[in-house]
């Protein structure tokens, strides 16, 4: 189980300093491996150019021995002969045939050399090969001729190269001096030594393609070299363009010195080596061309350098899967921290109740407002399932059981259930809890889940009441109509149905006025509608028409039905059919004012209407008459012919009257065979006196009751508003006053009243 996160700052490395350290890592190794490189490659090169120093002086070492054994034996040569011809000079004349062999045989000594030569005192060429007689080669502009000419001691004199003047060959001449007994100059022995000689035995020495060897003379006159240089003839003789380098080596006369300088013949660096001839005017020079020695080391440095650049790619590309790899991981960390941050706001946030429920201990965290819902503080409950466990309603259990045994199985996406939790207080509150399982093991067993609840006792508690609104709406005998906001009916119930004939589908969408029977004026609506809106309802009876056509009375209820900001969404009415109830309601009225056996006003009714027509004439300064009559002798009806005809005659008498009168007069009966007329509009108050008469003359005529004829008469007694009285009673008192003197003085006669007939009756 997670517990309470606390908002910690990120707990995870951070993704630049990562970066940083593995570019530092990789570039750091790399740097290692080109500095070890680069060392190795430098040692290399050092070991490399010790090598070359080697074999350059190694080599001009080698050139140097073999030059000064040429030399030697060339001196040797030059030696013997100048004994032999000194010998023969002192024995007498030179035979030359005989010394022209001598020479022959001892040039076949040293096959290098081009000629084995004498001259005599004046430079001129006597003896040695290719001396011709008639043909006079004079040497003694010669240096060397001139040298050993002026200098007894001048012993083996190396000259100039020069181009032979017998053979057309650039040589090197070797001279010596010889002298008489007397010590007197008598010539020289000289042994040119062909400048290709040197140039052949130079070329057999492998010094690379750019090798150079050289020979030259102390006071750096180019004797032989190769490869030949382009200018210059037999082999690059002249004098050589000593370099400030080489120049600043030899101020110490050293025997050998080794430098590197390019070439400033052909501009190429070499690594030369100068030796010193040991016993000769001349120096010979070793080059090698560091193009060419170095092309070893090239190759290898070439080899390693793909090496280092193998390696470094191989690093970055390391490098950039490790950086690849970690990103993935790290983002999949942080979306994970995260996610537990915005989890664990949720839980300590205290804007949602939420829970976290760990399966496999049982621990669940409530956030504080899923605790507070059902009445706990934070540290009231445990975060234990065994706590809230037997807080659910045992009805609603099995259903929520099963629910979560649906989800966990993987059956359902969602766990989402609705049962009653027992709060603090042992109410009961109805949840809806929703959750999901976040985590599983291998084999799918459910280890973690989380999910929310939400207070619906309040959804529960509408829900419950509109069930029971829905019950009465349709239970109810009243029949219900909803009307929209364009008085459109949206509902109505199965009374309505019932009441109007109507079914619903006939009647939804469609205005309430089709129900009406049209017989109210346009102002009754007006008036019905500006009460509703000024109040809010209206009742009242109103003519409506069934679907068969039936009119019938409904008594109508209406009521605005307006939303939380007063806006009017529907109206809602409520009827039912109250003809049954009016028509019973009227007849018990029409009882209560009439006589049960006539049908006639009563005394109550007449007493009413009585009143109205004394203030009406009142007002109009008119008249009224009223008269009271009773039968003459009925009783004897009754007796002899019994009480139903009795009845009959009474009802008879009754028609007989009323048939006397204009429909704006009355006849009631007010008990007995006592009867009363109301004339309410008189023009005049003799007019009542010929009605009075009138009933008087028709009652006294035979009537036709039940197959007998009877006879009977009336007594009638009539007074006149406002003559005989101003009130209801005085008029009543003194028609009957009237009406027993009528009976008194004969019956079957009208007695208009008189003021004291009152005193002398009753
Ligand atoms: P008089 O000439 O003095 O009026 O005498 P009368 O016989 O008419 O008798 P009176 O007016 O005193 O009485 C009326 C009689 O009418 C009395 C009663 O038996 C009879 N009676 C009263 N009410 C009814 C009724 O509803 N039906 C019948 N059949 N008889 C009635
Ligand atoms: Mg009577």
């Amino acid at each position: 189980m997670q517990k309470r996160l606390v908002m910690t700052p990120s707990l995870l490395p951070s993704r630049r300093n990562f970066t940083r350290s593995l570019v530092v890592g990789v570039v750091l190794l790399n740097l290692v491996v080109i500095a070890l490189a680069a060392f190795a490659i430098y040692q290399d090169k050092l070991e490399h150019d010790g090598r070359t120093r080697i074999t350059t002086e190694n080599t001009s070492l080698l050139i140097e021995r073999e030059a000064s054994a040429v030399l030697d034996r060339v001196d040797l040569a030059l030696h013997s002969v100048i004994h032999e011809v000194e010998h023969r000079i002192a024995d007498g004349p030179v035979d030359e045939t005989h010394l022209n062999d001598f020479l022959r045989g001892h040039q076949s000594h040293v096959p290098e050399v081009a000629s084995l030569r004498l001259t005599d005192a004046n430079g001129v060429v006597r003896y040695g090969q290719g001396v011709q007689s008639g043909t006079v080669i004079d040497l003694s502009d010669r240096d060397f001729f001139v040298l050993q000419r002026g200098n007894p001691g001048a012993g083996l004199v190396v000259g100039r190269p020069t181009m032979a003047r017998i053979g057309k060959d650039w040589v090197l001449p070797l001279s010596r001096r010889m002298n008489l007994p007397s010590g007197e100059f008598t010539g020289i022995v000289y042994i040119d030594i062909p400048i290709e000689y040197f140039v052949n035995a130079f070329s057999a020495l492998n010094l690379g393609s750019h090798g150079l060897v050289a020979l030259r003379s102390v006071d750096h006159v180019s004797v032989a070299r190769y490869p030949v240089a382009e200018s210059g003839g037999g082999g690059s003789i002249g004098q050589f363009a000593l370099s400030d380098q080489l120049r600043q080596l030899l101020l110490g006369h050293p025997s050998s010195v080794t430098y590197i300088a390019p070439s400033p013949t052909d501009g190429i660096e070499r690594t030369h080596s100068y030796r010193k001839l040991a016993r000769y005017p001349l120096y010979v020079v070793v080059g090698l061309a560091r193009r060419d020695t170095l092309d070893e080391w090239w190759r290898r440095t070439s080899q390693t350098a793909a090496v280092v650049f193998l390696f470094s790619l191989m690093t970055a590309l390391f490098g950039g899967l490790v950086l690849r790899s970690w990103r993935s991981k790290l983002a999949a960390a942080e979306a994970l921290q995260e996610s537990e941050q915005r989890w664990g706001m949720a839980l300590e946030g205290g804007s949602f109740s939420v829970w976290d429920w760990n399966l496999e201990t049982g621990d669940v965290q409530l956030s504080k407002l899923g605790k507070k819902l059902f009445g706990f503080a934070d540290d009231e409950i445990g975060d234990h399932i065994t706590e809230w466990e037997p807080r659910c309603h045992p009805d609603d259990k099995a259903q929520v059981l099963a629910a979560m045994k649906g989800h966990l199985r993987g059956r359902t996406h969602n766990f989402d259930a609705e049962f009653r939790v027992r709060c603090k207080d042992g109410s009961w509150k109805w949840i809806r809890t929703r959750g999901i399982v976040v985590r599983r093991d291998a084999q799918g067993k459910p280890l973690r889940m989380i999910g929310t609840h939400t207070d619906i006792s309040e959804r529960r508690r509408r829900e419950d009441e509109l069930r029971m609104s829905a019950a009465v709406f349709n239970l109810a005998d009243e029949a219900m109509v909803v009307t929209g906001p364009q008085d459109e009916i949206v509902s109505v119930n199965p009374a309505f149905t019932a009441i109007t004939g109507y079914t619903a589908e006939e009647v939804i969408g469609r205005n309430p006025r089709l129900l009406s029977a049209k017989t109210h004026s346009k102002d009754f609506y007006l008036e019905l509608w500006a009460t509703l809106m000024e109040t809010g309802q209206w009742s009242g009876e109103v003519l409506n028409r069934k679907k068969s056509g039936e009119v019938y009375v409904g008594w109508l209820s209406i009521k605005r039905v307006l939303d939380d900001k007063g806006q009017l969404t529907h109206h809602v009415a409520v009827f039912s059919d109250i003809t049954a109830r009016k028509a019973a309601e009227d007849r018990i009225r029409h009882l209560a004012l009439h006589d049960a056996l006539t049908d006639l006003p009563n005394r109550t009714l007449l007493t009413e209407r009585l009143e109205q027509a004394i203030v009406h004439a009142r007002r109009n300064m008119s008249h009224l008459g009223l008269m009271y009559f009773d039968l003459d002798k009925f009783k004897p009806v009754n007796d002899s012919f019994g009480h139903e005809v009795g009845d009959l005659l009474l009802k008879a008498v009754a028609r007989r009257a009323s048939a006397c009168l204009r429909a704006s007069d009355t006849v009631g009966r007010i008990g007995g065979d006592e009867f009363v007329v109301l004339l309410p509009t008189l023009d005049e108050g003799k007019d009542a006196l010929v009605v009075a008469e009138n009933i008087r003359a028709a009652l006294s005529q035979a009537f036709q009751v039940a197959g007998h004829t009877l006879n009977v008469s009336a007594s009638i007694g009539l007074t006149i508003y406002p003559d005989h009285g101003a009130d209801e009673q005085e008029l009543t008192r003194n028609a009957d006053a009237a009406m027993y003197q009528a009976k008194k003085c004969g019956r079957n006669r009208v007695v208009l009243y008189q003021v004291g007939m009152q005193n002398v009756n009753r």
